[in-house]
């Protein structure tokens, strides 16, 4: 097959691959994912490989982020279309790695990123060792490849927060480049999980887009306050049968919420949809009226 690349196990492997290109000061390029490739995740893979000598993408179901072990073990698997697809979209590599090789026995050492930005909406909810798991495996990749520039989803907002304060808190050096969030037709942001929606709940999942289009609706007629563009999104959802979990209007790198639009601000909603958790998220800017 044309675009067949080869897969690395182990951080051996992997180093003894990417020192060639270390070596010749190549630029390269890390999309982390946890596999189930979809064009969200392929959106990053492109990105990095117009800014980047070699693209490596890491295919590696963390499970020390999940707080739901029947959220893990239903999480969708596809490693081998996984890898076809990395290639297709530009990726030289993938590093898929074993939970023994990433976690062998006696590994005890966990990066805390602690704090306001990590502790609360999907902090709160998932528990601390959400945010742990993600900043201990990201850093490890980055350990691992020393990439150049590291590419993120914007969908997932507070993983983005909460990174950049790993990078700057441990000054890392990488770059993070955040890319925008990839959709359906209808605005349901792509992610792995949707896969598992029913037919009715998919329908309904187009909820968060809808209330964070009904907020942004607003502020383009002048609305500025967080309690008015909050109503309008729960009532958006609401219309579509839809409670959320959380809906906050937050400063996007501190996330501490706000009272009033004067500056860009993200509104980051969560929901249960069947056995489903979705989060999404809008930029609201003050400007765009
Ligand atoms: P995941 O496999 O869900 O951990 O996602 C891997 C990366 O892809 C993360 O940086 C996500 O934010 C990003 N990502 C997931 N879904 C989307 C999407 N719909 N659009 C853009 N990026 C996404």
């Amino acid at each position: 097959m044309s675009n067949e690349i080869p897969v690395a196990r182990t951080a051996g492997e992997l180093r003894k691959a990417l020192d060639p290109h270390h070596q010749a000061a190549k630029s390269i390029g890390l999309v982390p994912t946890m596999g189930a490739l979809h064009e969200g995740h392929l959106s990053l893979i492109r990105r990095a490989r117009q800014q980047c000598d070699f693209v490596a993408a890491s295919v590696f179901l963390n499970p020390s982020q999940f707080n739901n072990a029947a959220d893990l073990e239903r999480y969708p698997r596809a490693e081998e279309k996984d890898v076809e697809l990395a290639g297709e979209a530009g990726a030289n590599l993938v590093f898929a790695p074993s939970v023994q090789e990433v976690y062998p026995r006696g590994f005890a050492t966990q990066i805390r990123v602690t704090g306001f930005v990590a502790e609360t909406l999907e902090g709160a909810i998932r528990g601390p060792e959400h945010f742990y798991g993600v900043a201990t495996i990201v850093a490890k990749l980055f350990n691992i490849l020393m990439p150049d520039v590291a590419y993120f989803g914007q969908k997932d907002a507070q993983q983005v927060a909460v990174i950049r304060r790993l990078v700057v808190d441990l000054d890392l050096a990488v770059r993070l480049e955040v890319c925008p969030t990839v959709r359906e037709p209808d605005g349901l942001a792509l992610s792995s999980r949707n896969v598992q929606l029913s037919a009715a709940d998919r329908e309904r999942a187009v909820a968060l887009h809808v209330g964070l289009a009904a907020a942004a609706a607003m502020v383009a007629t002048g609305e500025r306050s967080a309690e008015a563009l909050l109503g309008a999104a729960r009532e958006a959802m609401q219309n579509l049968d839809v409670v959320q979990e959380y809906l906050a209007l937050v400063e996007p790198d501190s996330f501490r919420e706000v009272q009033k639009l004067e500056q860009p601000a993200l509104l980051v909603v969560a929901a249960q949809i069947g056995q489903v958790r979705l989060i999404d998220n809008a930029l609201l800017d003050p400007a765009t009226s």
